[in-house]
Formats: structure tokens, sequence, C-alpha cells
């Protein structure tokens, strides 16, 4: 694992108390730029909007404009995150403002239930945009008319052309790495021509398909992105937006560098893939700058490496698979890695902060192991989740003794702290009696070496209750354990004076007959067996984990009975559990597994 570790991280309750952040490559140049005053000239006219608008605005409060621009075609997963903490992030630690907008360009596959979602999860994660906590988002689809004025604006000026060659010719006459490409037989017909193609286009008189409008570059240029782009094409689709408006849509590489200017976004940060279109983004910003329909300085675009984690699948597009082939139980299954996923596996937006901060920012691509999200996870729920007793694969044990020594039908009653290092938060209790639960992994007839827990003549704790010894298992006709047998030794009780009289190698952790109720444990595993499942295109499906989910009946002790949903525990022993987001309820109780209690991934 590549990624730097800060020698001041601590576990945390919370990501924000650790203050001091460990710089890197954004901070520098923002910081760079802060002292510079770069962009301390900027006009803002408290909305969106071209150069003649943010003229009659004031200067621009906002120190920075970063941006987070999802394309609402799909749910937000774990490497959005890691874009949401930075953009957000640095935008308020240096005063400025982060706009959440809608890259809502390509209408075919977008849909309104994912800009609600998408909202939802900036919110969750403790994010509001636009400066405002009641700021609507902005969405690309606002810009169209700007967008095709510039458009206009560019082809007057010489700087763009409709090119009528049929898609395989221009693929041809791009040419490649090695041949530089051959211009286009349009390309040197007047301004006028293309003006009035272009137009006809945008009136719908022209067939999907028949010809784009391409920015005229240079079609020898080494950077294969500035041989005449594309950036406006013809496509008959309904928008969610703008419904039946439009039938031309701009390039996202032709959008994308408007929606930012637009805005007055100082620093726009993307993934490194779109390294090799920001000459384009230059290009494109420095023409419409100096033709006065975008007020400078230009927004700069900077790179930074994709999130990639072993045994996660970052791609909206595998993952809808995933959804629609039903490997997985919606977008919110909490084996998903998206943000709605990790929430229903017991996922903090501390937790996922913290992950973020860990793993810094660097400009080069490499492979987080998922053991670091996992143990952000435990380190923000150590010191906040309730402690309780469950038992996950119930055994009956019967202390044969009870009678005589408790008294028949007593139930004795037992307490616990709430959370060992939260004294204030005061204590539970549950009752022993003649039978408890116990883990059926917990006894064994003949132990192996180094097994302390229940076996003929062994004694062991009850925790918080009694020291027991075994004394043996009644079983059924083919041999199978159907209850295990004990002793209660007197005046052992946990808290009582003279209680560890008895010395005990092991403790076990129960539930009893009595007050346990019963609840569905959902114990979730990796989803997949491939720490690199989609790599090199290989068929990520084929590397599904047959396992990831097991569901148990368990029995848990009473307090558990008044769980909230989305209320985190951890089961002693066992690890950090949830109450189910959805399908929990204080009559019918389901909780996840969200993560153990150790690191078991490198073993
Ligand atoms: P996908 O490939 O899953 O569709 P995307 O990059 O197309 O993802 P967008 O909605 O366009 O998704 O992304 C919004 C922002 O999130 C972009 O700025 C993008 O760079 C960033 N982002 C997406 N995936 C990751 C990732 N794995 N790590 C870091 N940032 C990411
Ligand atoms: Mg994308």
């Amino acid at each position: 694992m590549s990624h730097p570790t800060p020698a001041n991280s601590k576990p945390a309750a919370n990501a924000a108390s650790e203050t001091v952040k460990p710089s890197n490559f954004l901070r520098q140049i923002i910081e760079s730029d802060l002292e510079k005053g770069t962009y301390a000239q900027r006009r803002w006219a408290g909305t969106p909007g071209d150069a003649a608008h943010q003229a009659t605005g004031q200067p621009d409060p906002a120190k920075i404009r970063t941006r987070f621009p999802p394309e609402p075609n799909g749910y937000l997963h774990i490497g959005h995150a890691k874009s949401i903490c930075i953009n957000f992030g640095l935008a308020r630690d240096y005063g400025g403002v982060c706009h959440l907008r809608f890259d809502d360009t390509n209408p075919e596959k977008e849909d309104l239930e994912y800009v609600n979602t998408i909202q939802n999860s900036v919110r969750w994660l403790g994010f509001d945009w636009n400066g405002s906590p009641t700021a609507p988002p902005y969405q690309a689809s606002d810009y169209f008319d700007f967008m095709y004025r510039a458009a206009e604006y560019l082809i007057e000026a010489g700087h763009a052309y409709v090119d009528e060659q049929t898609a395989d010719q221009m693929r041809v006459n791009r040419g490649d790495f090695s041949k530089p490409g051959t211009d286009s037989p349009f390309r040197a017909l007047s301004i006028e021509h293309h003006l009035t193609r272009f137009r006809q286009m945008r009136d719908g008189r022209l067939e999907d398909g028949s010809m784009v409008l391409r920015a005229k570059i240079d079609m020898a240029s080494p950077n294969i992105n500035l041989r005449d782009p594309a950036i406006y094409r013809i496509r008959r689709a309904t928008h969610h937006a703008t419904g039946d408006k439009w039938c031309i849509y701009p390039m996202y590489t032709f959008a994308h560098p408007i929606e930012d200017a637009l805005e007055q976004i100082t620093h726009s940060l993307c993934t490194l893939e779109f390294e090799d279109q920001r000459p384009f983004y230059d290009w494109l910003l420095a023409r419409l700058i100096d033709g006065g329909l975008l007020a400078g300085p230009a927004p700069r675009q900077y790179e930074f490496a994709r999130l990639n984690l072993t045994y996660v699948i970052t791609s909206k597009r595998k993952l809808a698979q995933l959804v629609y082939d039903q490997k997985v139980n919606g977008w919110d299954d909490p084996r998903m890695p998206t943000i709605v996923g990790l929430r229903r596996r017991g996922y903090t937006p501390e937790s996922l902060q913290l992950f973020a901060d860990r793993i810094g920012v660097t400009k080069s691509d490499s492979w987080i192991d998922y053991s670091t999200l996992e143990g952000c996870l435990r380190e923000t729920l150590d010191g906040s989740a309730t402690r309780a007793m469950a038992v996950l694969d119930p055994i009956k044990l019967v202390l044969t003794n009870w009678d005589e020594v408790m008294g028949a039908d007593v139930q004795d009653e037992c307490t616990a702290p709430i959370h060992p290092h939260h004294p204030e938060l005061g204590t539970r209790t549950f009752s022993i009696g003649k039978a408890v639960w116990i883990e059926r992994s917990d006894y064994e007839e003949t132990p192996p070496k180094g097994f302390f827990r229940l076996f003929p003549g062994n004694k062991v704790r009850l925790k918080y209750g009694h020291v027991i010894e075994c004394t043996g298992a009644n079983k059924d006709a083919d041999g199978n354990v159907t209850e295990v047998l004990a002793t209660l030794i007197p005046d052992t009780k946990s808290g009582t004076p003279g209680s560890d009289s008895v010395k005990v190698k092991g403790v076990i952790t129960w539930v009893g007959v009595a007050d346990a109720l019963d609840a569905e444990v959902r114990l979730y595993d990796r989803l997949f067996l491939d720490p690199q499942p989609d790599a090199g295109g290989k068929d990520f499906i084929e590397a599904l984990n047959p396992n990831s989910l097991k569901v148990v009946q368990a029995k848990i002790e009473p307090s558990l009975g008044r769980a909230r949903a989305d209320q985190k525990f951890q089961f002693e022993r066992h690890g950090y559990f949830v109450a189910d987001g959805v399908d929990h309820t204080t009559k019918k109780p389901v909780f996840n597994f969200s993560v153990g209690l150790k690191d078991s991934w490198g073993k």
C-alpha cells in the first residue's frame, strides 16, 4: 500500500478532531493561489452566469470555489466519497464554497431518482453546497442556452465547424498516436455555411448522428484530444430537466469547462483520466474569455488519483449490473460500496471522512487495502457503539444445580456497562436463570489444544455472571449435541465480594433463555473473492463470493429490544453491528454485521 499515513494520526471518535491535516499538492496549490491573489479580483453576482452577469456582482466572498459534479446516472460510491471529502473539505478549510452540480448533459442515462439520492448522500456525509444549507444544487442543463450561444460564437470566430463526415470517416481521419489526422473536407467551408448548418441541427431538421459540431484546432496535434474534438451532437432524447426543448446536446468535454467558468470555480479537481483533456479545457476557456462571454480568470483543472480499493468495484455501470442482475438486493445492499450501502452496513460519515483523510490525495494511482476502510469504521465506532451481548449460533446450556443453589424459578439480575469507557452512560441489566443460550462453538467434547471454553471438567465465567463448570452434554440419536450441561459455582457472581476466588481461563458471552429476544442477524462478508475483481477487463461476476451473506436467527439480550434503526452496537466478542435501516423494528429486530473487532483481512 502506498498511501501515506500521517504521523500524527490517532484513533479518533470524530475525524474532525484530527485537526492537523497533512498537506498535499492540492493544498499547496490553493495556498499559493491565495498568497498570490490569483482569484482575488473575481466578482460573484450570487448565481452562476456569464461575464456580463458576474460583472454586476460584488467581489466574491468565497476565497475559492470547488465543485463536485456527478452525472446523475447512478448511486454515489466510495470513490465519490473521496472526491466529496476533497472538494467540500478544501472549500471548508480555505474559506471557500463547494458547488454540487449535476452534470446532466447525457439525457439517455440520467434520472431524477439519482438526482435525489445523490443530494441525500452528500448531506449525510455532512456537507451542504452552494454556500447555504437550503440552496438547490446547480445543474449543467441550466446552462444549455449559454452553451449554445458559446458554440455559435466559436463558429463565428472561426473556431468551430459542422462536420458531415460519417462516424467511420471521422475515426479514420483522426489518425492515431503515430499518425497525424487529416482535415475533414467540411472544415474549410464558410462560417455562414457552418452557422446555418448548426442552426438546422438545433431546429431538428437533421438526423441523429448525421453531423456534429467540432472545435477547429489542429488535426496534427500530438494530443489526440486536440484533433478537432466534437462539441455538439444531435440526439433526440427527452431530458429529465429540459424535456424535449433540445435535440442537440453538448459533449462533456465542451460542457464541463463552461460549467466551471459560469460558476466561477477556481480549482476544478478531477481524476487523472482527464489529464489529456486539460489542454482543450484551457483552449476553450481562453477563447470564450477573450470573446467576452465568460468572466476571467479561468478556472484551472488539477487531477488526482482515483480511489482503487481492493475487493471493491467503483464503476457506476458495473454496480448497476450487480443491481439489475440481482446479484445483490438493490443499490443499498450492505455489501455494496455505494454510500447508501455503506450506510446500511453501519458506516458513519465520520468513518468515511477519516478514511478520506487517511488515504490522502496523490497524483499516482495505487490500490488501497480494504482493511484501511474497515479500520476507520472500527476506530470511529469503538468510542461510541453501545455494548450488548448476542448469541449468533445458539445452543442451550442448562445449569443442573440451579434449583438447589439459587432456588427453582429464580432469575438473578446481572449488570453490565453500556460502554466500558463511558460510565456516565450507565448500565444495562439482564437476568440469568437455569438455562442460558451460548454459542454452539463454545462447547467441545474433546477440546483441541489451547481451547479454554466449555468441555467436561472445565470452568469458565459467564460474562457479567457466575463461574460454571461444564459436566457434559445431552445428544440426540445421531450424536449431535442438543444441550450443554454445567453446574453453577456459588458465590462467584461478577461484582460480588470474593467472586474472583475461582480462577478461570475462559469467559463466554451468553443471554438468558428467560429474557432473550429473537433477532435476525445478517452476516456479511466481502462481495468478491478476487482483490481486483474487474482489473484488466476481467469478468467481475465470476469473482462474486457465493457466501457473502449468511442470515442467522440469533438470541439477543433484552436491552437490544430498544434498538433504533441505524443504531450501532458492539456485540461483545463478535464485532460491530447496526440495526438495519430498512427492515429493523423493535418487534422484529434485524441487525447487520458491520466490521469485526480486529482486522482479519491480513490472515
Ligand atoms: P463512474 O465511472 O463510476 O461512472 P464517474 O467518474 O463517471 O464514475 P461522475 O458522476 O462523473 O462519475 O463523478 C463525479 C466525480 O467523482 C468526478 O469528479 C469524478 O472524478 C469523481 N470520482 C468518481 N469515481 C471516483 C473514484 N473512484 N475516486 C475518486 N474520485 C472519483
Ligand atoms: Mg463519468
